[in-house]
């Protein structure tokens, strides 16, 4: 463009004066446009960091997505406003991800939000590939720098092929496809590794001065990576993986834009890019794991650990609701443990109406949230917000644990590895050094669930076998109407 200008100046010199004032026309519209789309690129930013500040409350977390598509609205549209890309080709893409994302929205239940979020982060991986590879292939880098651009495009498919197929097989792993579902490894998996990372390294570094089929070899390297790195991670370490490859999703955006020279979507994937490794960094707190020891080292219930006989024969005490309700007369503060199982039974409302009763006859009510209870992070918040639960009544474990011994009643609703007290004792489980809730020490345990069935990482619990633990056995939704009923009846 500028190259053209220049020999319109040139021209101009030499006494041409139209195209003098042709070119200086071109530069001014070309410049009011730029200013334009980076004037409205700037605004979505600004969305996108508000939308972010809001959904770090669930008060505020509606308000954060709505600002969040905003801003994207607005970036789509300054984008084809600023010519960038053609408008059948950007209409026809909306209106099948508009399409998409409907369908999704109203098809996929709580449960499999995880696996949900794992092929968003995989798809926008696979985006950052094409776009990159678009520009190699072209052999155009929009951006100034020849260099950057092709280092940039080499970033870009490395690890955005990564997130694509480690994301794949992050939701094949979530929704329990037997070919997923236990950790794989091959003999030597760690150096095999190695070598591919090195070799992808290698080969991004020389996408600075690359062709089309060196970053063709670098991205079908990548996506075998991809799936070497996740396919021996398993179990309780899954949510880590999710938020690192959003994480990754996000940088592969960002390199892509610095391939297209698109401000907002450095912007925008250096935002997901951030906010996506500080979700993993809490979530290997919670754990008690660094993510070296998440990524590299294997997760496998112990063969050493003992059994369910071992643990339960003869210890386990079953009740039932009338008996529960019974227990319940008289209490002054009871605290509710949400797990996976409260999704699943979907019991939130009837958790809500059990704890309104109890409060109405005085009773303290607080839910006791584990940041990786559930299968996503933050899953049990978004379901007691569906049922309208008090958000000061939600306690996260820091702040409640100290507390237990002062509640009279635990109701674990569906949770187990969350509560299970071999994560302190047992250094060989699985889920060894992972931060509990500590409802051993409340007065009485009742633990709502089907069977003796273990939680996600397939171990059992010997909080079921304690002195001061009753079982509730059932599906969470059904035994808490029966609940229900029986406090009403008392
Ligand atoms: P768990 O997976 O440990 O246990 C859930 C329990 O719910 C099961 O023991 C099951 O027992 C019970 N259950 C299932 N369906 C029902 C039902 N309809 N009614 C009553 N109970 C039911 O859940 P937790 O929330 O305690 O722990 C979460 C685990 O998942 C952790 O290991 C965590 O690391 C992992 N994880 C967490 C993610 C996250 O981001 N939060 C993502 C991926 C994994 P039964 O069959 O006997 O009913």
């Amino acid at each position: 463009m500028f190259d053209i200008l220049l020999k319109q100046f040139v021209m101009a010199e030499q006494g041409l004066e139209k195209p003098v004032a042709k070119a200086a026309e071109k530069v001014a519209e070309v410049a009011s446009l730029s200013e334009f789309s980076n004037l409205g690129y700037l605004v979505a930013s600004v969305l996108f960091i508000m939308g972010i500040k809001g959904l770090t409350h669930p008060r505020t977390a509606v308000r954060g997505n709505l600002l969040g598509a905003a801003g994207m609205l607005i970036a789509v549209l300054v984008t084809l406003v600023g010519g960038q890309v053609s408008w059948p080709v950007a209409i026809a893409g909306i209106a099948v991800g508009t399409a998409a994302g409907t369908w999704f929205a109203n098809t996929v239940q709580m449960t499999q939000m995880p696996q949900l979020v794992a092929l968003f982060n995989g798809f926008g991986g696979i985006a950052s590939v094409l776009v990159a590879g678009a520009e190699v292939l072209r052999s155009a880098p929009t951006s100034g720098n020849i260099a950057v651009a092709g280092l940039a495009a080499g970033l870009a498919g490395l690890i955005g092929s990564v997130t694509f197929t480690g994301s794949l097989v992050a939701a094949g792993k979530l929704q329990e496809l037997s070919q997923f579902k236990k950790p794989f490894s091959l003999p030597g998996h760690q150096i095999i590794n190695a070598v591919l990372i090195a070799v992808t390294l290698i080969l991004c570094l020389n996408m600075m001065d690359g062709s089309a089929w060196e970053y063709f070899l670098l991205t079908t390297i990548a996506l075998v990576l991809g799936v070497f790195l996740v396919t021996p991670i398993g179990g309780a370490d899954m949510p880590v993986v999710i938020a690192l490859l959003n994480s990754y999703s996000g940088l592969a955006a960002s390199a892509a834009g610095f391939v297209i020279n698109n401000n907002v979507l450095i912007v925008a994937g250096a935002l997901v890019g951030a906010s996506g490794i500080i979700l993993t960094n809490i979530m290997c707190k919670a754990m008690n794991r660094s993510l070296l020891n998440v990524l590299f080292a294997k997760f496998e219930p112990s063969a050493d650990g003992p059994s369910d006989d071992e643990v339960y024969a003869g210890k386990i005490k079953s009740t039932s609701p009338e008996e529960v309700a019974m227990l319940l007369d008289g209490v002054q503060r009871v605290v509710v443990v949400p797990g996976y199982g409260l999704a699943v039974a979907q019991a939130q409302h009837i958790v809500r109406e059990m704890a309104t009763l109890l409060e109405s006859e005085g009773v303290t009510v607080e839910y006791a949230i584990h940041p990786v209870a559930g299968r996503m992070p933050g899953h049990m918040n978004v379901l007691l917000a569906e049922a309208d639960v008090p958000y000061d009544q939600l306690k996260e474990m820091d702040e409640i644990n100290p507390t237990f011994s002062q509640c009279d009643a635990a109701i674990v609703i569906g949770a187990n590895d969350v509560v299970n007290p071999v994560a302190n004792t047992d250094p060989s489980s699985p889920i060894a050094g992972m931060p509990i809730l500590n409802v051993g020490d409340a007065r009485t345990v009742i633990v709502v669930k089907r069977s003796l069935s273990p939680g996600f990482a397939g171990i059992p619990n010997p909080l079921f076998a304690a002195d001061n633990c009753l079982m509730l056995f059932g599906d969470a939704k059904q035994v808490l109407m029966e609940l229900v009923a029986a406090l009403k009846d008392r």
